[in-house]
């Protein structure tokens, strides 16, 4: 079974895309990393993330990279929706989330393309999202217990920037798949919000036995 998970920054998909695998016994990948380790890399090598060519060229990271606690950082995840913009660095870690997402048995990936580019055929989709004051209030307190001293105001701005960008781009932009199911988490606990989730991959999964 392949689940995608899309939504936008601070929506708690990441959240909800973890517990699911675990629930359901599923590999799970965080594509977001993937983009956070190109922005990485391109502000390690002092390249240029609005020149697609200087992008590209950090694409080619180790995997190692992931585990780095510093893509984790807010301005890495600024210069990463500014990466991602580009069609040649999607196109660059395409196959790789392709692979994931088809390995025997399934998978669970979380993005915001997923639904619509990298596993269009999903067995279920899902799209998290919650207001942007709420995602904000969760990200500042995330950023804080990593002890980045950011303002609330600042952190709200980042992801309204943020969520413009990714919506707006030509390639892949943010949007929610037509067939997928959404889940607004903004005022639910985590707990509920996984318990929600889980239903409605059941449901789904559910609906799809009885259609069959
Ligand atoms: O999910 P996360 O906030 O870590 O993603 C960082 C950035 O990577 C996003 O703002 C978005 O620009 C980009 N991204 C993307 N496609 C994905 C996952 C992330 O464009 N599937």
């Amino acid at each position: 079974m392949i689940i995608a998970v899309d939504g936008p920054a601070a929506s708690g998909k990441g959240t909800v895309a973890r517990a699911l695998a675990r629930h359901f016994g599923l590999p799970h990948l965080d594509t977001g990393l993937l983009y956070r380790a190109v922005a990485h890399h391109v502000r390690r090598l002092d390249l240029d993330p609005a020149k697609e060519a200087d992008a590209v060229a950090a694409c080619d990271f180790d995997d190692r990279t992931l585990a780095d606690p510093a893509l984790r950082d807010d301005a890495v995840g600024q210069l990463a929706s500014i990466v991602s913009a580009h069609p040649l660095v999607r196109a660059a870690l395409f196959q790789r989330q392709k692979r994931f997402a088809n390995q025997p048995g399934g998978a669970v990936l979380d993005g915001r393309d997923i639904g619509t580019v990298i596993a269009p055929d999903a067995d279920v989709k899902l799209f998290v999202k919650a207001n942007a004051a709420v995602r904000a209030r969760r990200r500042h307190t995330e950023l804080a217990e990593r002890g980045q001293s950011l303002t609330y105001e600042q952190v709200l701005a980042d992801i309204r920037a943020r969520d413009a960008r990714d919506s707006a781009r030509a390639t892949a932009p943010l949007t929610q798949a037509a067939d997928a199911a959404s889940l607004d988490t903004s005022n639910l606990t985590v707990e509920a919000a996984i318990a929600r989730a889980i239903a409605l991959v059941e449901g789904r999964v559910r609906g799809r036995t009885a259609g069959a």
